[in-house]
């Protein structure tokens, strides 16, 4: 954090890229250049043994997307910045600073393993389904497509009570989590209905491909990614040692995900944290042969999912299974300049995530493309403003013979 925040030059290149500035109508705190400065700020303050500042949405509002790394002539992650200020805010007990969705998040998962406390429904879409027992590999949902309809529903129900009272409840779930119960009634079906076709889908890739795996139905819990973004370090901790038990419990090493950032977390952050991290980690188009068919001349726009290509820009599987398949091209921000869909401000700030992804749709939408093809739940939610958002397991196989 020190060196972070003690080597920006104030030069404002990171406000150019950061997709959070332009929807909150630039004001300075919500942009990239911002965050740097209050977390300097608040690294300040915190050293001389002062309260917390007021300044918490600054860090709560930013993407995790880092845009911004890579336009910085001085190396500074203003991402980065914002994940080790919201740890510093978790970590003083000043509970006036601390968000109320992000604690009730937190406590809801540490309580049910999932975030909205629908653990065991979540393994609805799997009914009929007939996986192997002990196989090479254990498909792992991390209930991402699952919690979509929840978190849609939940979203327009706090449009229409306002902040004030929205955040009053949510700090009364954070206090009594079993109180999450009457939240999670509310679920888009049709958008349900989808999410499950969507995982049906990714078993039929993989079938095909000749993958044998297993699924851990009800027991599956969430990995922890909100946990860990919004900074509670110590309870990730211990998190991410409970969720990589049960994985080890199935006894395959070999762990398909299905959304960028489960399979990111797993990666890159649970080896970390968990002691003798012996686990293979794959995103599931890793595995996928499609069958020799015909190439089409349809043009679809694929939109990269941030947690591949802004931290590990060489990943490119996604856009090379679908250009095999199709006639796939990218938005003008595209590669390790690509544009957030603001999916993961959804909960905490949804105008701003509103705005950020109508930016971002009419920058793939004006590229005349047939189809907008995402590769991730939260973008295929943020970019479903017209039938024409399809995530890439539905347009994948819809192109399968018969
Ligand atoms: S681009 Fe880097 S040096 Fe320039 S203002 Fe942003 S963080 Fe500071
Ligand atoms: S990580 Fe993304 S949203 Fe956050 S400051 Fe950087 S560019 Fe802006």
């Amino acid at each position: 954090m020190e060196n972070e925040v003690g080597n920006c030059i104030n030069c404002g290149f990171c406000e150019t890229v950061c997709p959070t500035l332009d929807p909150a109508g630039f004001s300075l705190w919500k942009g990239a250049r911002g965050r740097v400065i209050m977390g300097r700020k608040l690294l300040d303050e915190t050293r001389e043994g002062n309260p917390v500042p007021h300044i918490s949405d600054s860090f709560y509002s930013c993407l995790d997307c880092h845009a911004c790394l890579y336009v910085c002539p001085a190396g500074v992650n203003a991402g980065k910045v914002s994940q080790l200020s919201r740890e510093i805010i978790t970590t003083s007990g000043d509970r006036k600073n601390e968000n109320p969705y992000a604690r009730m998040i937190v406590e809801v998962t540490e309580k049910y393993g999932n975030p909205l406390g629908v653990r065991s429904r979540s393994a609805g879409w799997a009914e009929g389904i007939h996986f192997d027992g002990k196989a090479e590999y254990l498909l792992y949902t991390g209930n991402m497509f699952q919690l979509m309809p929840y978190t849609k529903n939940l979203n327009s129900a706090r449009k229409k009570i306002g902040s004030l009272l929205s955040n009053f409840m949510a700090s009364r779930v954070a206090n009594h989590p079993s109180l999450i119960r009457l939240l999670s009634r509310m679920r888009d079906r049709e958008m349900e209905q989808k999410n499950y076709g969507t995982l049906r889908n990714i078993v039929k890739l993989l079938r095909l491909s000749g993958i044998s795996f297993s699924y851990l139905g009800e027991r599956e819990p969430y990995p922890g990614t909100f946990i860990y973004d919004l900074g509670y370090i110590e309870k990730f901790k211990k998190y991410a040692n409970y969720v990589y038990s049960i994985l080890k419990e199935s006894g395959s090493r070999k762990i398909i995900t299905v959304d960028p950032h489960t399979y990111e977390l797993l990666k890159n952050t649970f080896p970390l944290y968990v002691n003798n991290f012996d686990l293979e980690i794959y995103y599931y188009l890793d595995l996928v042969r499609m069958p020799s068919i015909e190439r089409s001349e349809e043009k679809v726009v694929f939109h990269e999912p941030c947690h591949f290509v802004l931290r590990d820009p060489k990943y490119s599987k996604p856009l090379q299974v679908l250009s095999e398949t199709t006639n796939a091209v990218l938005a003008k921000r595209s590669g390790n300049k690509t544009r957030c869909c603001g999916g993961p401000d959804e909960l905490i700030f949804p105008e701003l995530s509103e705005k950020a992804s109508q930016i971002r749709y009419d920058e793939l939408k004006n590229t005349g493309a047939k189809y907008i093809i995402t590769a991730c739940p939260i973008c295929n939610v943020n970019l479903s403003k017209e039938k024409r958002t399809m995530e890439i397991a539905d347009y994948l196989a819809s192109k399968l013979p018969g």
